[in-house]
């Protein structure tokens, strides 16, 4: 009897499986084997589908035989080396007991994901001239996987997709203009057997889209331009004529910016393609739009149709943009109980500060508050839903402002994560201040950095006591945010900036990696510590977890580098030297160990001769270097490790060579851009003249470690 009552359960439990599944949107591109978007909305736990593992991004996983009670017991079950010591930034693909994640120069590595024995890997061969545009580092967010195949987005612009089972190339297609410094270091998403991928270059000067390409053949379905080009050249479409309308002057001809270079999100049912719109080129809004204007669809989120590219709604974070405020973070669908209504909403923690609720079927505004202190806006406007700016924020024409946040954000790419079970968002949150300044005297040079302000605001102080006030403004937390009441939950504080992505779990766990290489598991409601492990290099990568034969991992890439590590890696080091890509995987009872850590001292060097020279040409040279050289060889002439160390380099003691790397291209193959278009070779001397000064200043490592003594 109890085994009939059973089966009928059984069948009423299918025949709803089939009724629900009348209602799956439509299905378009699927494939007859392997992942779907079925698959991708109803993600089983086995598995890890997707960049945000589901298409609303949420990366909870309702996965609870790890959890608060036994976390404590958690061990390295296996780790992989990824063979780079630069920045990881990539989330790992699991599907069918395998694992895919992308390495620096968007190598993909294919292993078990039981236990991390190599299955493939496959070398992109990148141009690197075209690579040397990358403003952040050689990073890779990760791969995506739809039917049999693998996608892949490489540094160089081009979308590639690949045999999951072998790492056979299927189709390699360039996305960009090789003419434009345009790079991609996101992660594609695949919709209705579309491949979706943007791409980055604003800081240098280019046009932002994002296209679709076909799954199985590779060829491009639609574009969706973010600003308008030349009005001259006739606009694609009525979007682009709209956009048009809140631009002033000659933005195009710059390239006018708005790179959509990381989030995105997917809704089912609305059949709602979200994505994020970056900064504007020139950052400079006197500059890029000189009337002013919102100068859409700058820092902005969009809804399109996935079919077609069509535009829907958009909501603009900061209108006008001008300090490099994307609104490219983390993009997350969720449905909220708001003032006893259910809400279909779309979340975002945006650079600019505050985080915001807006509803993802109209772009209707709902809620906005500042997550950590900023002093550009006072507040959103709850009628308008636009900031109301503190004046002396818009810098051009007037003195320097100390802002919060600066250009690395409130919050940068690192993936937030949302709870069902806590009903928080958690936030790799940080304050990071910046001093934004006009730049005198401005023009576009093309193949450097054009932001039409002036780094050497932004310099970070030599005396001792002004440094060490200034550090003290430098943050980095664990923020659980409740997105209903817009107010803090809890906060877990780091020793820095620059930490990792978060994961949630059924477990009432929170993980996250920090830059100074720990990996630690929280209470999700209280906060609480309750689990962590050295993992020797630092991380900026988002946990995800999946369970094979009854068995939970949690999988993390370790890696230190970004953006914030290229600049300020040195300065503000996070506390580990040692910097070696890697997956590590735990489990519950494991102990495992990894490798031991290579000794990363700082060999003696001979410091290179110093050069006489005027205090004009010599300011010349601090300009020059703030403007071009520091965001890949650090603040003072004094890199990370990422990048060759110019105060000891045998090419800073050499003048001759020196001229040649820096305005020939002599290491172009390396990744060295060259600025002979940009710097005539008194510049250039006047450049070495200040690395060399800096070598020589005292300001060295053990200098920038004590700064807090
Ligand atoms: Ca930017």
């Amino acid at each position: 009897m109890q085994k009939l009552v059973l089966t009928a359960a059984i069948s009423m439990l299918a025949l709803a499986a089939c009724n629900s599944k009348e209602k799956e949107p439509a299905t378009s591109g699927e494939t007859n084997s392997g992942v779907s978007s079925a698959q991708i909305i109803n993600a089983d736990n086995s598995s890890w589908l997707s960049y945000g593992r589901t298409y609303d991004e949420q990366r909870f996983s309702p996965l609870a035989t790890v959890n608060a009670d036994n976390v404590a017991n958690l061990g390295l079950a296996w780790s992989y080396d990824l063979d780079s010591s630069r920045g990881i930034e990539a989330t790992p693909i699991v599907h069918d007991g395998m694992m895919y994640v992308t390495s620096t120069y968007n190598v993909v590595h294919a292993m078990n994901a039981r236990t991390g024995a190599p299955v493939w890997t496959w070398e992109p061969e990148i141009d690197m001239v075209q690579a040397s545009n990358a403003c952040c580092d050689i990073v890779n967010r990760g791969v995506a996987l739809w039917g049999d195949t693998i996608f892949t987005a490489t540094i160089d612009g081009r979308l590639v997709a690949l045999n999951a089972k072998t790492g056979d190339v299927i189709w390699d297609k360039l996305t960009i203009d090789k003419s434009k410094p345009y790079t991609i270091t996101g992660a594609p998403r695949v919709v209705k057997g579309k491949v979706i991928i943007g791409n980055g270059g604003a800081e240098l000067g280019v046009r932002g889209y994002i296209s679709a390409y076909d799954a199985e053949t590779g060829d491009m379905d639609w574009r969706f331009y973010t600003v308008p080009g030349n009005p001259e050249d006739g606009f694609e479409n009525d979007t682009m004529a709209m956009a048009a309308e809140t631009w002033t002057g000659e933005w195009w001809t710059a390239g006018g910016g708005g790179t959509a270079w990381d989030a995105m999100a997917y809704d089912p049912d609305l059949d709602l393609l979200y994505f994020g719109v970056g900064n504007g080129s020139p950052w400079n809004q006197s500059i890029r739009s000189p009337d002013g204007g919102d100068n859409l669809f700058l820092s902005s989120m969009v809804a399109v149709r996935p079919d077609t590219g069509e535009y829907v709604w958009h909501y603009q974070t900061t209108p006008g943009e001008t300090w490099d405020y994307t609104a490219t973070q983390h993009l997350m669908l969720a449905d909220l109980e708001i003032d006893g209504k259910t809400r279909k909403v779309i979340m975002q923690a945006p650079k600019n500060g505050f985080f915001y609720v807006i509803d993802r079927e109209s772009g209707e505004f709902i809620s906005a508050n500042n997550f950590v202190p900023v002093n550009w806006a006072t507040h959103i406007d709850e009628e308008t839903g636009r900031p109301v700016e503190i004046e002396a924020a818009r810098y051009y024409g007037k003195e320097p402002y100390l802002q919060l946040p600066g250009p690395l954000g409130a919050h940068n790419w690192h993936p937030m994560s949302y709870s069902q079970d806590t009903g928080l968002v958690y936030i790799p949150a940080q304050e990071a201040p910046w001093v934004y300044g006009d730049r005198a005297n401005y023009k576009h040079t093309p193949g450097t950095w054009n932001t039409g302000t002036d780094f050497s605001y932004a310099l970070l102080p030599t005396d001792r006591a002004t440094f060490k006030a200034l550090k003290s403004m430098v943050k980095g937390r664990l923020l659980a945010w409740d997105p209903v009441k817009q107010e803090e939950a809890w906060t877990f504080e780091h020793n820095g900036p620059w930490n990792g992505g978060i994961l949630s779990t059924g477990g009432n766990l929170v993980f996250q990696g920090t830059a100074d290489a720990h990996f630690a598991a929280y209470n999700a409601k209280t906060g609480d510590q309750l689990w962590k492990y050295f993992t020797q290099s630092g991380i900026g990568a988002a946990p995800i977890t999946y369970e094979l034969d009854g068995v939970q991992y949690v999988a993390v890439a370790s890696g230190y580098g970004g953006s914030f590590v290229l600049g300020f890696g040195a300065v503000l080091p996070s506390g580990s030297d040692f910097n070696s890509g890697r997956v590590l995987v735990f489990k519950l009872g494991a102990d495992g160990s990894l490798p031991a850590p290579l000794d990363a001292a700082m060999p003696e060097f001979d410091l290179p001769e110093p050069v006489e020279i005027s205090d004009e040409l010599l300011a010349k040279g601090v300009t020059a270097y703030a403007n071009s050289c520091a965001v890949c060889h650090g603040d003072h002439a004094f890199a990370s490790g990422l990048t060759p160390n110019l105060r000891y380099s045998g090419v800073t003691a050499d003048a001759e060579t020196w001229q040649m790397v820096v305005r020939e291209g002599l290491l172009a193959e390396n990744g060295m851009p060259n600025f002979g278009k940009v710097y005539d070779a008194e510049t250039a001397e006047a450049i070495r003249a200040y690395v060399i000064g800096e070598a020589h200043s005292g300001r060295d490592q053990e200098f920038y470690k004590t700064i807090d003594e």
